[in-house]
């Protein structure tokens, strides 16, 4: 990777009491593995690899650009991946998100930035090198998602790290259009 460039990616950074309340729930499933930590926990929306650090700019328009509203997450389901890597996903994908990720999508092309070519499935990672998947789990978290960000990320002393560049607001259902009568 050069000097002037970051690895990029945007995502849903999880709310720091929903993290804190994962992990305290991962933590009690006594897995080997390696964990994701606790203020690393996120949902990729789309992964960008390194790009010079030239292009954040142009970056947070593509991201400015994107309209779509807010959604509840309902995290219920755990699974493994054959790598080891151990996650959290909803079972049904909201509409929301999958119109969040396509205009996302949509508008990086627009700039010709090569994406991920394999479907999107949202997953929230929660261990890597993990051997086994527990059968009685039952997770159940409810994620009220207004927000999402691009995020630089980047190696330190304490492993990995994830660096907020820009966070957009998801729009709420008044700005959405949407009328409620009372
Ligand atoms: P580390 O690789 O240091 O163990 P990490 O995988 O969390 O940690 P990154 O590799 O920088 O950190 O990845 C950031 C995010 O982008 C993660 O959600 C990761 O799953 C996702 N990601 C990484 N590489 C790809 C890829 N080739 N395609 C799609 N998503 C990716
Ligand atoms: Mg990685």
């Amino acid at each position: 990777m050069k000097n002037d460039d970051l690895r990029l990616f945007f995502a849903l950074g999880c709310p720091p009491e929903l993290a804190e309340a994962i992990a305290t729930w991962r933590s009690h499933l006594h897995l080997p593995g390696r964990p994701v930590a606790t203020a690393n926990l996120h949902l990729t929306l789309a992964f960008l690899g390194q790009l010079p650090r030239a292009r954040v700019a142009e970056l947070q328009g593509l991201g400015g650009v994107v309209h779509a509203p807010v959604f509840d997450l309902h995290l219920d389901r755990l699974g493994r991946h054959r790598n080891g890597l151990l996650y959290l996903a909803p079972s049904h994908t909201p509409e929301a998100l999958l119109e969040l990720v396509e205009q996302l999508n949509t508008s990086l092309s627009s700039a010709a930035i090569q994406l991920e070519s394999r479907p999107f499935r949202a997953h929230l990672s929660l261990l890597r090198h993990c051997p086994t998947q527990p059968i009685d789990a039952n997770p159940s978290f409810d994620w009220p998602v207004t927000r999402f960000s691009l995020f630089a990320s980047e190696q330190n002393t304490r492993g990995t790290h994830y660096r907020p560049l820009h966070t957009w607001p998801l729009l709420c259902d008044e700005q959405d259009g949407g009328f409620s009568a009372d």
